[in-house]
């Protein structure tokens, strides 16, 4: 019996732990190839966990121990779709797991979404978090007001280091320009919408007795948005969650404002109708209904304008997509086509699930797909992938890998760049820096 070909697309969470539960755990000879776009492994917990939270990022030396292991590999800089199709990685595994996330950001559908300003918060994130693909004008922060829309954990990771002192910031490994750009912008009140009520909110408290010690901002929280209908005090006894949730705003609410340069406040019961644009159509103004009364319309000026109301997958071609949920329909992880399971094709992590949970969700979410690959081992290995490596098509098309070796080689640059800096570590952001840094690869 020879080994179990397997393809992972993709190096986040979900992938890096599929592929580790693969290799350890299948009892029997497995070989697994995890390919990633970019340069560097472990998608959002390098490009999405906020560099503040330096604890969660430090999961990447265990995720990372997966690539030293006999059997799998890392492929990255290599596009799934572009530099090689899902169809020809069927045809050389014998199982393909799409661990791609969800790349693309929900809309939310009002007037004046595309005026310049109006930022959705993951371009924010990938900016500050060095993503080599990032795109975001500093401009815009010359804004005295900036709005975020959503009360999820995103939402309070841009707050946050929006308001982050630049000591705080030359803790974390973001690259130069992001902590010169954040040293001394002009953003004086960051506004935190939700549309619901504070009983509501998706954040999880650990996150918000966070930002309430944020040195650089007085966090307010006016008691007249923690006011509750009977029905959600109610609530509250039966979901301890949100109880905490409310406890822990109520002791925000109770504190006096300290001065600080920067103020964070939190706003309910609000949701964006429209964004107001000036002649040069940049965001002037958000408008914003109350859910408890929609005829009562307010408008909050504002210059930033950063949306963070979650994600969705992305389409990927030859593969099933459900529109609806934004995700890959699947069986028990077996990625199916209408009733159809799709042979040797499986997915996990956000593409399966959707956009919600921590890191440790996907450990479980992997270790689903993993047995149903193991299960359906016997008929995959019949499946009849081929026997000639991938290795050679991708030279064939001039793709410049970046194996582990070389992706180690990046980290050490990144350290050295941190020595030389008096930092731990700072990020290399430019591709380029980053396939030099790889050992002079090309591209
Ligand atoms: P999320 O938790 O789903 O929050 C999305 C927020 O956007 C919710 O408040 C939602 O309100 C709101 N929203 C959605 N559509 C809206 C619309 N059309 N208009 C106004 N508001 C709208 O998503 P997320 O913050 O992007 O986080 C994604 C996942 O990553 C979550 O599981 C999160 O916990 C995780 N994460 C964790 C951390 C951490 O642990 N530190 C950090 C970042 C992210 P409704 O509730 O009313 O729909």
């Amino acid at each position: 019996m020879g080994a179990l070909r397997i393809a992972v697309v993709g190096s986040g969470p979900a992938g890096a732990f599929c592929a580790q539960i693969l290799a350890e755990e299948a009892g029997r000879e497995v070989a697994v190839d995890v390919f990633e776009r970019l340069p560097a492994p472990f998608g959002l917990v390098r490009y999405g966990v906020a560099p503040d939270h330096k604890k969660i990022k430090s999961i990447t030396a265990s995720l990372g121990e997966v690539f030293d292991a006999p059997g799998v590999r890392f492929l990255g800089n290599v596009t799934v779709g572009a530099d090689v199709t899902i169809d020809e990685l069927r045809a050389h595994y014998d199982a393909v797991v799409l661990a791609s996330g969800a790349p693309l950001d929900r809309r939310l559908g009002v007037e004046g979404e595309q005026l310049a300003g109006v930022v959705a918060a993951r371009d924010f994130v990938s900016w500050y978090s060095g993503h080599p693909d990032a795109a975001f004008d500093t401009s815009l922060l010359a804004a005295a007001r900036a709005v975020v829309v959503g009360v999820g954990n995103v939402a309070l990771d841009v707050a946050r280091m929006l308001v982050r002192t630049p000591d705080e910031l030359r803790r974390t490994d973001v690259p130069a320009h992001v902590i010169e750009a954040l040293a001394g912008h002009a953003v004086r009140e960051v506004c935190i919408v939700g549309r619901r009520g504070p009983d509501s909110a998706k954040f999880t408290n650990k996150e918000l007795v966070e930002l309430g010690e944020v040195e650089g901002a007085d966090v307010i929280v006016s008691p007249e948005e923690l006011e509750l209908s009977d029905a959600q005090q109610a609530g509250l006894a039966r979901t301890p969650a949100a109880a905490r949730l409310v406890a822990s705003l109520r002791k925000l609410a109770d504190r006096e404002p300290q001065g600080r340069e920067r103020a964070i406040r939190f706003l309910f019961n609000r949701t964006p109708v429209g964004f107001v644009g000036d002649a040069s159509a940049a965001v002037t103004a958000v408008r914003l209904a109350r859910t408890t009364d929609p005829a009562v319309v307010e408008e909050l000026e504002a210059g930033l304008v950063l949306p963070a109301v979650g994600y969705r997958s992305v389409p990927m071609p030859g593969v099933p997509f459900d529109e609806s949920t934004g995700t890959i329909p699947h069986r028990d992880s077996r990625v199916v086509d209408g009733e159809q399971a799709v042979p040797g094709l499986y997915v996990v992590g956000w593409a399966k699930r959707g956009p919600s949970g921590v890191i440790g969700t996907n450990r479980l979410c992997a270790s689903e797909t993993a047995a149903a690959i193991l299960a359906d081992a016997d008929a995959l290995s019949e499946r009849g992938a081929g026997a000639e490596t991938i290795d050679e098509l991708l030279r064939s098309r001039g793709v410049a890998v970046v194996d582990w070796s070389r992706w180690l080689a990046i980290e050490a640059a990144e350290l050295k760049l941190g020595e030389a800096t008096g930092r731990e570590r700072v990020k290399l952001h430019d591709r380029a820096d980053m396939l030099t840094a790889a050992g002079g690869l090309g591209r």
